[in-house]
């Protein structure tokens, strides 16, 4: 029986993590769930699922869920702030950690799973892209296992060598292959980009996701953030990895082979897989998710990604390929610009261009320590809001 604590339970992650959890009643148990500031469902969570601690990131959230739960006569302990997040991150008789909330705001209790030794299953990918080198040390000096969520990622992952280590080519990988549905304005006229509202960007065509992956999605810094992602789980250079648009989002990425075979993993988009082959690694267990039929899809398509159109996804190899902070100096650029295009503070198309000011405009250092990274991550956020005035006036 392994205990999971679900960091982020109330997002789109979190419930699909929790969904193929109760499947497996003999498997896995709940120790903790975590959210930022939905009573509402984190409530009937614990109730369903009957965790040990149950964590809002907000104080004023934390105490009304405590209070709810003491009129249910319930027994579950709640904890608040980052510091709860932390404490169920690393708790002795957790097996395996779901980092499922979204952005920079995953980075501490995430590296706090990888540094209690944990299973990490990977779907905040923000904290990898922030942390890049860091991270990785972490996992590997505390011995943590780090399986990847994000299904590109896990396509990968199931596509790779068994044992891969940190030295792809010498075991006869060429290339990856990392697909992008393309989002919702893949096919949109150019001219009418910047007048995309908020819900245009968020209704995917393929996958249902929380708001802000749905606007990354868009912009394809998505596919960005996992370039980097990838360059950091399978150690290779950002050149080493090939974007490829492919709408149907039916194979999930491929690894190309020296001797011409090239592995690609097939699925209906539906989390549950990655999440579950994540959980069960390295066996396989019942996810609920639709079988893949063949003849329904009946094609699939391939096309070059349009950087003219995408311009993230310059930005964020040209962040990787600079190094250091640079990647965290992204992240947060991104994270602000998607916020403010979601409050309707800027238009569509002014989101690459506050990332590009912030990464011409902060230096970037070294990413020696978590100190450092932070405070870089806090410099883009204060420039990319200064930027954002600036446009407005
Ligand atoms: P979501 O917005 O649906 O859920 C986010 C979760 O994080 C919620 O539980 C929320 O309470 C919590 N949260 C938000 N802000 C927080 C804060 N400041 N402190 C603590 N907790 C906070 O997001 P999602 O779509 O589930 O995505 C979660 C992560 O997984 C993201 O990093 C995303 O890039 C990644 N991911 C998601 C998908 C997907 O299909 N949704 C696929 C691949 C990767
Ligand atoms: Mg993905």
């Amino acid at each position: 029986m392994k205990g999971i604590t679900v960091l982020g339970s109330t997002g789109s992650i979190g419930v699909n993590t929790l969904d193929v959890i109760l499947r497996h009643p003999d498997k896995y148990h709940v120790k903790a769930l975590t959210a930022n500031t939905n009573v509402g469902t984190l409530l009937e969570q614990c109730i369903k699922h009957e965790p040990e601690y149950a964590v809002m990131v907000n104080e004023e959230a934390a105490s009304k869920l405590e209070k709810e739960l003491k009129n249910k006569s319930s027994s579950i302990t709640v904890l608040s702030g980052v510091d709860g997040l932390l404490k169920v991150a690393e708790l002795d008789d957790v097996d395996y950690v779901m980092a499922a909330i979204v952005g920079a705001a995953g980075l501490l209790p995430t590296l706090g799973a990888a540094k209690a030794g944990k299973r990490v299953l990977l779907a905040n990918k923000e904290a990898l892209v922030m942390s890049g080198k860091l991270f990785m040390d972490t996992v590997e000096e505390n011995n943590a296992e780090l399986l990847p969520i994000d299904s590109e990622h896990n396509a990968i992952f199931q596509c790779m060598p068994t044992d891969f280590g940190k030295n792809v080519e010498a075991l006869g990988v060429k290339k990856v292959l990392l697909t992008a549905s393309g989002g919702p304005f893949r096919t949109t006229p150019l001219n009418e980009l910047s007048s995309m509202t908020p819900d245009q960007a968020c209704a995917h065509p393929n996958w249902v996701m929380g708001r802000k992956i749905s606007v990354d999605s868009a912009t394809m810094m998505n596919k960005g953030l996992e370039i980097i992602e990838a360059c950091w789980l399978f150690h290779v250079q950002a050149d080493f990895i090939q974007v490829v648009i492919h709408p149907q989002s039916v194979i999930h990425s491929l690894v190309e082979y020296n001797d011409g075979s090239v592995l690609a993993q097939l699925g209906n988009p539906d989390m549950r897989t990655p999440i579950a082959y994540g959980m069960a690694w390295p066996e396989r267990i019942d996810a609920g998710v639709e079988r893949l039929d063949l003849f329904d899809i009946a094609q699939l398509d391939f096309l070059a990604p349009d950087e003219q159109r995408f311009p993230c996804l310059r930005l964020a190899r040209e962040a990787m390929q600079q190094g250091g902070t640079s990647s965290a100096i992204l992240n947060a650029a991104n994270e602000i610009a998607v916020n403010q295009f979601l409050e309707k503070q800027i238009q569509f198309t002014d989101i690459a261009r506050v990332i590009e000011a912030v990464l011409e405009n902060v230096t970037q250092h070294e990413a020696d320590s978590l100190d450092i990274i932070l405070d870089d991550d806090k410099l883009a956020r204060e420039y990319a809001l200064t930027f954002i005035k600036g446009l407005a006036a």
